[in-house]
């Protein structure tokens, strides 16, 4: 039908005059021709309104707000190629520079001894951490001349997916410690237990995925330690500092996580999480480069000047690294501890209405980063996936799910309290839970919500008719 009505096109007519507007976008097929930029623009920008908005995706711990000046300086760094460093040397030097100013964060013994590497994001830091650790105890061994065919590392259940995917890209036995029904952090003896001579690195979490606790990484240090002298094997702690790398310096400078441990050699840290830059940087700092093995640095000769580098990536976007930066110089130690105390401030706030409330225990009281993890009190007739569904057509995006084995009974909900994140709207959002939560237990649903399909592999089914997919890892 609409074939045969005419649609007479020129210079002048509107956007929503012309035919990009009405036709169907074939994703399986590399468009033919081109289209007016605004016309491209207009497409992409309103279809993208359909994702949830970011700063009430809750879900995640990564940045949804910079200042303008930040933003002016991302823009200005765009059309630079972080690999350069030979025709950008000045913004090499802003990686180096935040790589010394992380290492003196983080208590190094020489901060301007300490090396290290801006990353796509911490996944990337502890991939490279990791695959130091496995190629210093191989030389290690083959110095020995004892056999170095199956190295193991050490973490429990409580990482980020990434520690597994480490252990299958790389062909390193897992040794990974199932969470107890009612323990979601390792247990020293736990570790004791399944470390030995092959054992290349252990892992701790300063702020975990599941539950935004922290390992007991100085205990576990002391493990390492007496390990070391008792049977000689130098375990070195790797510190996944994903999201705490950046609240425990400032919420509680004298707890011992970091490089005043002697086990720790290495800390990941993502700068898009609370070091509070977009999408796209995370760090990776060795305690010294004793740590890092010069086997795996290379010497890359390009474009007429000899860098080291220890990176996968080779090609990537200088903004930022740069941003980093920005934030370094803009908020300092100060800064940063300003806004963490408000962070947290706005987290026990929500932690004590929710508690408060009698229909919700709270999972970790102890807070040691801004994140809220709360599971249903009793059973009032429905679930944590009914609630979270509900809470998404107000537009909050709170994800639920279950914690891994052994704890896989219990079913919570998690809210990560980032710097856009009023007293406002958490009020808000509590009373949002609150009426969520008293249509719920009127109702008495009987199935769990759908999850989301899954559009780019059934392009049949459209966006909208999606129900919320919860989920974490981010
Ligand atoms: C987010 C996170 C990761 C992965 O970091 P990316 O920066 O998203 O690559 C790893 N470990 C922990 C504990 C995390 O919170």
């Amino acid at each position: 039908m609409t074939a045969e009505i005419p649609h007479p096109e020129s210079d002048t007519t509107p956007i929503h005059g012309r035919a990009g507007f009405r036709t169907h976008l074939d994703r399986s097929q590399f468009p033919e021709g081109g289209m007016p930029s605004e016309e491209a623009y207009e497409l992409l920008h309103t279809g993208l309104m359909l994702d949830g908005r970011e700063t009430l995706n809750l879900a995640s711990f990564v940045t949804t707000w910079m200042e303008p000046e930040a933003e002016q300086l991302i823009q200005d760094t765009l059309r630079k190629n972080h690999i350069d460093h030979d025709e950008y040397p000045a913004a090499s030097l802003i990686e180096e520079g935040c790589v010394h100013m992380l290492g003196d964060l983080f208590n190094a013994p020489d901060p301007a001894e300490v090396v290290g590497v801006g990353t796509i994001g911490s996944s990337e830091a502890i991939m490279l951490g990791l695959l130091a650790h496995k190629r210093a105890w191989v030389n290690r061994r083959k110095e020995a001349g004892l056999d170095h065919s199956t190295p193991n590392v050490v973490y429990g259940a409580e990482t980020h997916v990434v520690w597994d995917k480490f252990a299958n890209y790389f062909d390193v036995e897992m040794r990974k410690i199932p969470m107890r029904p009612d323990r979601y952090v390792l247990a020293v003896e736990d570790v004791e237990a399944v470390i030995d001579e092959n054992t290349i690195a252990v892992g701790a979490v300063l702020g975990t995925t599941h539950i935004g606790e922290a390992d007991p990484i100085e205990d576990l240090n002391d493990l390492l330690v007496r390990i070391k002298t008792e049977k000689g094997w130098n375990i070195p702690l790797h510190v996944d500092g994903a999201s705490g790398g950046f609240i425990a310096p400032f919420a509680e400078p004298d707890l011992l996580w970091d490089f005043r441990l002697e086990q720790v050699a290495s800390i990941n840290v993502s700068g898009h999480k609370y070091g509070l830059v977009y999408p796209g940087v995370g760090w990776l700092v060795f305690r010294d480069k004793s740590k890092l093995p010069e086997d795996l640095v290379f010497s890359v000769n390009y474009l007429g000047g000899a860098q080291p580098t220890y990176t996968f990536n080779f090609s990537r976007g200088s903004a930022m690294i740069q941003a980093q930066m920005y934030n370094f110089l803009r908020l300092g130690r100060t800064g940063y501890t300003s806004i963490v105390r408000n962070m947290l401030a706005n987290a026990a706030h929500l932690n004590e209405a929710l508690a408060a409330s009698g229909r919700f225990e709270i999972l970790n009281p102890g807070l040691a980063e801004p994140v809220v993890t709360f599971k249903l009190a009793d059973d009032p007739g429905f679930d944590v996936y009914h609630l979270s569904a509900r809470l998404r057509e107000n537009g909050w995006i709170v994800p639920a799910y279950s914690l891994p084995p052994d704890a896989e009974d219990v079913h919570l909900l998690r809210v990560v309290v980032r710097l856009d994140l009023s007293r406002l709207m958490i009020d808000l959002l509590l009373s949002d839970l609150d009426k969520a939560y008293n249509d719920l237990a009127a109702e008495q649903p009987k199935q769990r919500p759908t999850t989301k399909p899954d559009v780019w592999t059934h392009p049949a089914h459209s966006a909208a008719h999606g129900k919320a997919r919860t989920g974490l890892g981010r």
